[in-house]
């Protein structure tokens, strides 16, 4: 195990692609046999140690290097249950350390052409660039304002490249009239829900037609899902633009697991051009996840966050991210994930905050059965001031059964369900979808009226045709709710 790293060196370095220069690869050389031990470096060219309580993330299976992901546990890493999650290790570090807003600052994705080369040489040429005397005095200053400052007058521009410039600073969205129907209601005050709608397995559109049609009435946008836990189905975007043409508002989920930087970009311009609105940025579930034979898991180009960021220049700066301008930008209201029960809620409302930083302008959270519990996360997210910048839906399912209730628990990454309805489903037998339903209505009870929280976000995970009725019973129904015609309902069903 490297000495600095708790955690443990799985993977090998990595290697240039190309031939450098004699002196870069003996520097290289130094550089992994010093920082390998230490810290189970990776060489990954853009070394953020400073940032990360110098615990480094490469280990991360899921590559994330703005973490940790919504299912970082204090236990183990989702992916690999063998390991720590080493995100809540250097979250539980920084907090340890007072580091931990420096967690903030949007870390960019790799430069894979720096992968596998040495980094002193840019630290060097930074210090000549700032000045060896005047870096020397600095950092050897009483005063920790100063030291901060010349050790960030060499560190930041060597982590942040100018194609990045990220922060820890709050990007309000630089226009005013709403973008998308769903951010209109929001901005309106409206409380809104969505609901999700799982996207086909083979090319038959007719199911999803059908749902599309009855929770449409019922619900302020419709989320499509992109590949959920890993596993191929129609794209998120052809089924949104189905929504479009039945009239719905979608919202298009995009993981960052399927996309190259690249591809992310492309997709969500075609998507503006073609109406759709609102978009949903995921890491993904891990290739873990999926069915068998397994993708390769390591390599990971981006990461949710670094979706927002790169989305959000997009559309308020004009730009691509490799600087490029773009004439008719994309206009998209972005979102992301929440997950109020992954690890300890302070850190989790870190990473939501930083969400919020890059560009979330809603988030959407894991599923949420415990109302009190749900408070701590929220008093975080009030703590650290972000409530009036982000539209918060709080997500539910409706536990169809008890099976499927304790595999939720069990399995599913930031889900936590408490023993006491495990025991209420178990008890009600036969009836349990009728349990189910009261269990739902009570947690929208519970849930609606909390400071913070603007709507809620049905995951009814095959089971549509109960979305109408937790609207309509939960006292949900749309501002305009115009109750669909009889014969639309019975085609539905
Ligand atoms: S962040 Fe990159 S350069 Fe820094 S220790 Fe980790 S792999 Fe090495």
């Amino acid at each position: 195990m490297p000495i600095f790293t708790p955690g443990r060196r799985w993977q090998p370095p990595f290697y240039p692609f190309k031939r450098e220069p004699l002196g870069s690869r003996l520097l290289a050389r130094v550089e992994r046999m010093v920082k390998g031990p230490l810290f189970g470096c990776r060489m990954c060219g853009n070394c953020m140690l400073q940032e990360t309580a110098f615990i480094c993330p490469m280990e991360c299976p899921k590559g994330i290097r703005n973490g940790p992901c919504g299912g970082s546990t204090e236990a183990h890493c989702y992916v690999d249950e063998t390991r720590p999650c080493i995100w809540y290790r250097i979250y539980d570090r920084a907090f340890t350390m007072g580091r931990q807003e420096k967690l903030l600052e949007v870390l960019p994705p790799l430069d894979w052409d720096k992968v596998g080369t040495e980094t002193w040489g840019d630290v060097v040429k930074q210090v000549r660039k700032v000045g060896v005397r005047t870096f020397a005095g600095g950092i050897l200053s009483r005063d920790p304002a100063t030291r901060a400052h010349h050790w960030d007058a060499v560190f930041q521009p060597v982590r942040q490249p100018d194609w990045w410039q990220g922060d820890a600073e709050y990007h309000p969205p630089a226009y005013t009239e709403p973008i998308s129907e769903l951010e209109r209601r929001l901005q309106a005050g409206e409380f809104v829900v969505t609901a999700e709608v799982a996207p086909p397995l083979s090319t038959a559109t007719g199911k999803l037609t059908r749902n599309i049609e009855l929770v449409k009435p019922y619900v302020a946008a419709v989320n499509f899902t992109d590949n959920p836990s890993a596993t191929a189905r129609m794209s998120s975007l052809a089924c949104s633009m189905m929504a479009l043409q039945a009239g719905a508002e979608p919202v298009m989920q995009v993981a960052a697991r399927d996309r190259t930087r690249a591809g992310l970009q492309s997709e969500v311009l075609g998507a503006s051009a073609v109406g759709i609105r609102n978009v949903l940025c995921l890491s993904g579930d891990s290739g873990r996840m999926g069915p068998a034979p397994m993708g390769r898991l390591d390599v990971v180009d981006i990461d949710s966050i670094q979706m927002l960021w790169i989305l959000r220049r997009m559309r308020d700066e004009g730009t691509y991210l490799d600087g490029r301008s773009i004439k008719f930008p994309p206009q998209v209201f972005l979102g992301a994930a929440g997950a109020p029960f992954a690890s300890r809620p302070e850190f989790q409302a870190i990473r939501e905050h930083k969400k919020v930083n890059a560009g979330a302008q809603y988030l959407q959270t894991n599923l949420v059965y415990d109302a009190d519990g749900l408070d701590m996360w929220l008093n975080e997210l009030a703590k650290r001031n972000i409530l009036d910048k982000v539209y918060i839906l709080i997500g539910i399912t409706p536990l169809k059964s008890l099976k499927m209730a304790q595999y939720m628990d069990r399995e599913v990454p930031g889900v936590f369900i408490p023993e006491r309805l495990l025991k209420r489903l178990e008890a009600a037998g036969d009836g349990v979808e009728e349990e189910a339903i009261t269990i739902t209505l009570e947690l929208i009870e519970a849930i609606r009226a909390k400071q913070g929280v603007n709507g809620f976000h049905i995951m009814a995970v095959g089971w549509e045709e109960v979305v109408p009725r937790i609207v309509t019973e939960g006292g949900l129904l749309p501002a305009g709710f115009v109750e669909p015609k009889h014969e639309e309902q019975s085609k539905s069903a």
